[in-house]
């Protein structure tokens, strides 16, 4: 039933009542492309661009190989869209160049737009580089910066996107608490929202995510972070723009109906979860979707909010 189910799942993600949510694939490069495809990615919601930067410590990709990187994928996915993720270094993805060795706190450091803002020759690049590689190309091109936490942020990757040249939506990352509180207020910067919703566990509950002993708190299904992807998706509808998914919580079907529920506008995953996400999502109505995000926002812990939704969607 299972394979039937897969193998029926094609085209466009949607409730059964045809709520439309796109499916798009996380990717790290060109090389993760034809899986993406393969799976029928809409297009992509995150390509973290940090693959760019591993081979040489000392610095920098030239913007002539950043600009072959990326049209490798932006031309993958003609007409569809491509959500390219500037440089997030530190913390869990540290780079000698960029990245300051003697931080107490790297998780709390000079890591992602941080880093950028303390470097504008690095983001500049890698915005001139994107400019460049759209060039031409028909797609639909959207950039966001990790790691934003308020307004300011905001307007310093928008103003750094702008004095690039760049034609194209940006976009901040809520990973930061503080990011979903005053989501509306982000939104008078950028066009949209992307939920990363490993470092928003992480930082919500105060758990590295690179600590297997804490790893009951980043369970995605905990309902403050549920609470935390309404308020963004909330702010979002507000202001009639768009609020994705691309941490790992959008790769589990059953969550990902919640995401859907709460009002999230498009769910991005690796490649591999798209055919489940798909089937799952064409089983039930985006009402339904809805009254299961209720009742996993009103459970106290991960568990009963997962096994509340399920109860829901299963007609118990
Ligand atoms: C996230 O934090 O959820 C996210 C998508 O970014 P990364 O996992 O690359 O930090
Ligand atoms: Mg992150």
């Amino acid at each position: 039933e299972r394979k039937a189910a897969l193998a029926a799942s094609t085209g466009p993600g949607a409730t059964s009542d045809g709520h439309k949510v796109p499916l798009l694939a996380n990717v790290g490069g060109p090389a993760d492309v034809p899986a993406a495809v393969e799976a029928g990615a809409e297009g992509v919601g995150l390509f973290r661009t940090e693959f760019l930067f591993l081979d040489d410590s000392q610095k920098a990709p030239s913007e002539e190989k950043q600009v072959e990187a990326y049209r490798q994928v932006l031309e993958a996915f003609p007409e569809g869209r491509v959500v390219v993720r500037v440089l997030d270094a530190g913390a869990d993805k540290p780079l000698d160049f960029l990245t300051p060795a003697d931080e107490p706190n790297p998780a709390l450091g000079v890591r992602g737009l941080r880093t950028l803002l303390d470097h504008p020759e690095v983001l500049r690049t890698q915005l001139t580089a994107l400019a460049k590689a759209a060039e031409g190309l028909p797609v639909y091109l959207e950039v966001m910066a990790p790691m934003v936490a308020d307004r300011l942020d905001a307007k310093a990757f928008a103003d750094a996107c702008r004095a690039a040249g760049l034609r194209a939506k940006f976009g901040a990352m809520v990973e930061i608490p503080s990011a979903a509180l005053r989501a509306r207020s982000i939104l008078q910067e950028v066009e949209f929202l992307s939920l990363g919703t490993n470092d928003l566990a992480q930082y919500t509950f105060a758990a590295d995510r690179q600590v297997g002993a804490v790893s009951r708190l980043q369970d995605p299904w905990q309902p403050a972070l549920l609470d935390l992807v309404s308020l963004s998706a909330e702010a979002a509808r507000a202001e009639g723009k768009s609020c994705g998914v691309c941490g790992e919580a959008a790769s589990d079907p059953v969550l990902a109906c919640v995401l859907t529920g709460l009002g999230v506008t498009s769910l991005s995953m690796g490649a591999a979860s798209i055919p489940y996400v798909r089937a799952t999502l064409a089983k039930y109505t985006l009402a339904q979707c809805e009254r299961a995000a209720a009742a996993a926002r009103a459970a106290d812990s991960a568990d009963e909010a997962r096994a509340a939704a399920q109860a829901v969607l299963s007609g118990e």
